[in-house]
């Protein structure tokens, strides 16, 4: 599989055609932006560590019934994936709360749900990715309710089973943010990536932060969380 013509460049990652009009390739950088594109840096060696595990993580997710985009590791940072036709809704599921959760609602960072939230963001950078409801999805015919439905059902599922994993590991899963996709035939699957950039990761014991909030924060140590957090994973799941 050889990269085509690019398609499309984003903030973390390039996409490419291939010779297979279903098969896409997407090509991870190590460019990291915050707060809607306003903060703009590069974490060195990010666009490996995001490509391997958001593969590993997608391919786990794979064996326990989480149909994803995921197809082949090329290498260290372009991976084969399934073209779908994004749903533009940004599925963000919350076991604790931290950033905007703890802002909008006053909860203080760190609080523990007594069950698991998910919410829906509408993917539109212009207007700064505004949450919506159910209602305003099916009322912009963002999608249907079945598709609705099954995004939540596999949300939660990707919750319970990433939560599981990350504790074996010593890390809590505070909170995430998924995209899905149709296929050509409309099937929904789970696309774009998994990662320290779209999860918020934390040390079980220290409670340290292992994600993003290092380089939105100005917390320092950015470049070595992401290899902590990569370690953690490849020394288990070998
Ligand atoms: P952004 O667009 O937010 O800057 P990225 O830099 O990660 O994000 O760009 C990757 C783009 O590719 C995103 O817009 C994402 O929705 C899209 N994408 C992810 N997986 C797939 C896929 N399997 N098929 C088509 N588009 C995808
Ligand atoms: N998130 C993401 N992309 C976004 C917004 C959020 O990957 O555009 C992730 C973020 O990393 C965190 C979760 O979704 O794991 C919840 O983010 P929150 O709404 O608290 O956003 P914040 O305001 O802190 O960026």
């Amino acid at each position: 599989m050889t990269k085509g013509e690019q398609l499309y460049e984003g903030k973390a990652k390039k996409v490419f055609s291939t010779e297979d009009p279903e098969l896409l390739i997407v090509s991870y950088k190590d460019d990291a932006t915050a707060f809607n594109g306003l903060k703009k840096g590069t974490i060195q060696g990010k666009g490996v560590i995001n490509n391997r595990m958001s593969n590993m993580l997608m391919k786990y997710l794979e064996t326990k019934g989480i149909p994803t985009h995921y197809v082949e590791e090329l290498n260290d940072r372009d991976t084969v994936v399934k073209k779908v036709s994004i749903v533009p809704l940004e599925v963000i599921v919350r076991n604790i709360a931290a950033g905007s959760f703890s802002k909008h609602y006053g909860v203080e960072e760190g609080v523990v749900f007594k069950s698991p939230t998910v919410e829906f963001s509408y993917k539109n950078d212009d207007l700064g990715d505004p949450l919506l409801n159910t209602y305003h999805a099916l009322a912009l015919g963002l999608a249907t309710e079945e598709e609705i439905k099954l995004i939540e059902k596999y949300a939660f599922g990707v919750n319970d089973i990433l939560s599981d994993l990350w504790r074996k590991y010593g890390v809590i899963l505070v909170d995430f943010k998924l995209e899905f996709g149709r296929l050509s035939d409309g099937t929904i699957v789970l696309a774009d990536e998994i990662s320290p950039d779209t999860c918020r990761l934390w040390d079980s014991e220290t409670k340290e932060k292992l994600d993003k909030d290092r380089f939105r924060r100005d917390l320092g140590g950015v470049e070595e969380a992401y290899n902590e957090i990569m370690s953690r994973l490849e020394e288990n799941m070998k």
